[in-house]
């Protein structure tokens, strides 16, 4: 009987459930009917037949990867500001580049932060977007998502605070929102975007680039309408040293004095929770994406990953934007996530290759609260699929696949990718966009873009060598 067959039929050498028992089946298969995952159990047990089969006998099927932190409009500022500080980076070059954001030019950086994600296996992202001074700049983000067929939790950022005691967040005039103008934003972006696979949510950027009356206007958004809420939050030490100050209290502390916290609400960074906020995040369920790759590249210190996951908090992991990464590689964030505790803790033997990836899936699905229909791969769940290749000299032998795949971080491993039932990634190719027209688009947009936030200069001079172009690092771009 055709009707009675799956849509798609994946069979493998292995097949990682990340189920409630934590089952693989070696081999295993998993078949897929309408978007969701029938059944996953030995090969023996396989359907015989599929409208599409898969069939990798040195493949390893995971759940897809949820990526908790980006800013996927960021894309084509890769490399724009490396080896500089936080605060320089914000005023400098963050913001002349968030003043000339524009639909065209997010659209181009979403594709590709979105075909990076992808084709490393990535099927949910959350995404932060600024929606000022260009309101259609956030469109351009969402236009990409939705052709990608990527699952996505995208927040529109607001900031707001005037504060000028605090300069490393103190937010220019025209970069400011207004509450109410915020909050319609968000609605008409739901209107518009939101979809079976697309959420647009609130964000208050963070305790003081924001007013605490902005905080509480989003999250009142948020709960009324049961949308999810994002922030960033204890980013750095300065950070909690000026919100001690001003406030009297650590950021998290002052998010739960002011109701904010709570299942509806992921923080990103949270390098610097203090163990009693560690509680408190537990007790709130208050999801936390934890960006190692991000956070050494402005050392801005190392998260206490372990004490939260010990006190039960929600933890999934996140890249962060390409322009504090540089990469969307969530394999290498997930060997720092590991390696970093090591050197922290002065403790080789902390973490492990299947906590990494258990952060990665499930531990991802559940800092969203999306665990009742993603990061497992089990009978009702969407299906949200990745078949890693590991007949590949960076991951061989197959007996050791599972500590290689996370400690060998090689995204392009990665043949398959499924979100929804849909084949997004096929044979290590993507089949929503021509690669090259994705490549050749980030390079024409990072080139006007550097010249209409003015930071050629900026960009210039970060090269000693003698380019006989007489540009410089600048001229590859054209
Ligand atoms: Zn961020």
């Amino acid at each position: 009987l055709t009707q009675q067959l799956p849509d798609l039929l994946a069979t493998a050498g292995a097949v990682i459930t990340m189920d409630e028992r934590r089952r693989v089946w070696h081999p295993g298969f998993v078949s897929v009917r309408e978007g969701v995952i029938t059944a996953v159990g030995p090969l023996s047990e396989s359907p015989r037949d599929a409208r599409r089969h898969i069939h990798s006998p040195t493949g390893i099927v995971i759940p897809g990867l949820v990526n908790c932190h980006t800013h996927l409009s960021r894309g084509v500022n890769r490399g724009f500001f490396d080896e500089l500080s936080l605060d320089d980076w914000i005023r400098y070059a963050s913001w002349p580049t968030v003043r000339t954001m524009t639909e065209a030019r997010c659209y181009a950086g979403a594709r590709l932060s979105l075909s990076e994600l992808l084709r490393g296996g990535v099927t949910t992202t959350v995404s932060g977007e600024y929606g000022q001074p260009d309101h259609r700049a956030i469109d351009g983000v969402l236009r990409a998502v939705q052709e990608s067929g990527v699952r996505a939790v995208v927040s529109r950022m607001a900031i707001n605070s005037d504060d000028a005691s605090i300069p490393a967040h103190f937010v220019p005039d025209d970069l400011r929102d207004g509450i109410a103008s915020a909050t319609a934003e968000v609605h008409r972006l739901r209107s518009r975007w939101n979809s079976h696979l697309v959420e647009v949510v609130p964000e208050a950027l963070g305790v003081l680039r924001c007013t605490p009356e902005m905080v509480v206007a989003l999250c009142d958004q948020a709960r009324v309408g049961e949308m999810r809420m994002l922030m960033h939050v204890a980013s750095s030490a300065a950070e909690v040293a000026s919100c001690r100050r001003k406030y009297g209290v650590g950021c998290i502390e002052l998010l739960a004095k002011m109701g904010v916290l709570g299942p509806h609400l992921l923080i990103a960074h949270c390098v610097w929770p203090s163990p009693p906020e560690i509680r408190i995040l537990a007790d709130t369920a208050t999801g936390v994406s934890h960006n190692p790759v991000s956070n050494l590249s402005y050392a801005t210190g190392i998260a206490p990953l372990p004490e939260m996951l010990d006190a039960g908090v929600r933890v999934g992991l996140g890249v962060d934007g390409a322009a504090t990464n540089n990469g969307q590689n969530l394999w290498e964030t997930m060997k720092m996530a590991m390696f970093l505790q090591k050197q922290r803790r002065n403790q080789p033997t902390w973490g492990s290759a299947e906590l990494a990836l258990e952060l990665a899936t499930l531990g991802g699905a559940r800092a969203l609260g999306m665990d009742h229909m993603i990061g497992s791969l089990e009978p009702g769940k969407r299906a949200d699929l990745a078949v890693v290749e590991a007949n590949d000299a960076g991951l061989a032998p197959f007996g050791t696949a599972v500590s290689s795949m996370v400690y060998s971080a090689s995204p392009r491993a990665v043949q398959t990718v499924v979100v929804d039932g849909r084949v997004l990634v096929d044979g290590g190719r993507l089949t929503v966009w021509d690669h090259d027209d994705v490549i050749a688009e980030s390079r024409t947009v990072a080139l006007e873009w550097i010249d209409a936030a003015g930071i050629g200069p900026l960009f210039a001079q970060r090269t000693k060598w003698l380019w006989n172009d007489g540009i410089g690092p600048q001229g590859l771009l054209g």
